[in-house]
């Protein structure tokens, strides 16, 4: 399975959750027999998985997290360029691709592949819940789809630092899974201007609210193109997206018609309406 792709090419929790859904149904339940991992410490973990099966698969904002039957974890965080498919048989490293970074071949034959081009992803076996080895992960913010976010927790947890809402965003303790594309949609959505240093409370529940749809609307479409993809239809998921905001610099905002203003927020482009998402001015 190609990995699902929003326009930017980088995963987001939508992009992740559909994958995390295929592979469920497709992960073998025996036990891993053998494993190969690239020579990059990135990857070096992948063969501690050897004689452990997985028996659930979950996913905590843009990290996959098999659950092995000896009370570990394998996380995998797919980066900008990650995919992890489920082959019918196995292969030996030098025959695959330059791009594997990792695979675990089941006793039934089937092996999992994890191919990443541009390797920013990372893979980590570690204790049940114990990620102190993967920082974003041991601080990350609940997920956006439970009930644990809510206006109120986004509220308090942008109160926590005086950096620009976007860039909060995109550290994931707020919130989980939100990445560029998101963030941009979300704060336009909700009339929240990126760079903003303070949100009220009516903000906050408006921006937690149209996380939520934007997240939810992404899920949707990148299940629907990548069941496409995978019926041989389509191209790749998710350009498809509708996207209101994100890319759309010098468009027309589509609630007033003034034109999207493309620029640099700590490093990352960021769209927004000048005027809809008016800068809140300081406190003195
Ligand atoms: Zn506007």
């Amino acid at each position: 399975m190609r990995p699902p792709c929003n326009d930017s090419g980088m995963p987001e929790l939508p992009e992740v959750e559909t994958i995390r859904r295929q592979l469920v149904a497709r992960l073998p339940g025996d036990p891993i027999v053998a494993a190969w991992s690239h020579p990059s410490p990135k990857f070096a973990d992948a063969p501690l998985a050897i004689g452990s099966s997985i028996v659930e698969l979950d996913r905590r904002g843009k990290y996959l997290i098999a659950r092995l039957d000896d009370g570990r974890d394998l996380i995998v965080h797919l980066g900008m360029t990650g995919s992890l498919a489920v082959h019918p048989q196995a292969v030996t490293p030098t025959d695959a691709d330059p791009h594997l970074r990792a695979s675990w071949t089941f006793g039934s034959g089937p092996q999992l592949r994890f191919r990443d081009v541009r390797r920013f992803g990372r893979i980590a076996v570690t204790e049940r819940d114990d990620h102190r080895s993967l920082p974003t992960l041991a601080t990350l913010g609940p997920e956006p789809l439970g009930p644990g976010f809510t206006g109120e927790h986004l509220h308090r947890a942008l109160a926590l630092s005086s950096r620009a809402v976007k860039t909060q965003l995109l550290s994931q303790r707020p919130v989980a899974g939100v990445g560029n594309i998101y963030a941009d949609e979300a704060l336009w959505a909700a009339r929240v201007h990126p760079a903003s240093t303070q949100v009220t409370r009516p903000q906050a529940e408006r921006l937690a609210s149209m996380i939520r749809h934007v997240l939810s609307e992404g899920l949707d479409h990148v299940g629907t193109t990548l069941r496409d993809y995978v019926d041989g239809n389509g191209e790749r998921g998710g350009h498809q997206l509708h996207l209101s905001c994100y890319g759309r610099g010098g468009e027309p905002c589509e609630r007033c018609g003034q034109p999207l203003v493309r620029g640099v927020l700590d490093g990352r482009t960021t769209t927004w309406c000048s005027s809809c998402q008016r800068r809140p001015r300081r406190r003195t």
